[in-house]
């Protein structure tokens, strides 16, 4: 590239003079004003440890799905801790108004939050989603207490 002004072979930078942009190189760029350079989209970093979250989320929506009685295991698996719906949910950083609505199924409780249960009560809540696999034959045979087993 030559430079618009003295037609010197050199590095341009893009300048205007006298109203006018134009490429020149860097000892005519001292006549003229930078051009603003359009911020170059800086990639949005997301910390590690939510690159993480995010990933294992997806993970989730893939393949995992909670389970269908998850109110009863909750519920099952405090009592048999001899924890009260007030103790849990001090655990879970939720209501106990909120513990009993999980229990009730009245409210599917997050992701990140059924984990947590899952790990505080040592239950499984999660299970395999892979419809694909499963045969439409093999479904008739099964019941849903069977299907539940397999899961675990
Ligand atoms: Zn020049």
């Amino acid at each position: 590239m030559r430079c618009e002004l003295c037609g010197k072979e050199d590095r341009l930078q893009r300048v205007i003079i006298e109203g006018t942009e134009m490429m020149v190189c860097s000892s005519c760029a001292a006549y003229g004003k930078p051009v603003a350079v359009p911020k170059r989209k800086v990639p949005v970093s997301i910390p590690s440890s939510k690159k993480e979250y995010y990933g294992k989320d997806i993970f989730e929506k893939m393949d995992k799905e909670i389970v269908p009685d998850w109110g009863k295991r909750i519920r099952k698996a405090r009592e048999n801790r001899g924890l009260t719906r007030q103790q849990l949910g001090a655990m879970i950083g939720e209501k106990t108004n909120t513990v009993a609505k999980i229990e009730n199924q009245e409210l599917r409780p997050s992701d990140e939050k059924a984990k947590k249960i899952e790990k505080l009560l040592n239950i499984v809540l999660f299970h395999d989603v892979k419809p694909a696999i499963i045969k439409k034959k093999d479904v008739r045979g099964l019941t849903i207490g069977d299907l539940l087993k397999k899961d675990e």
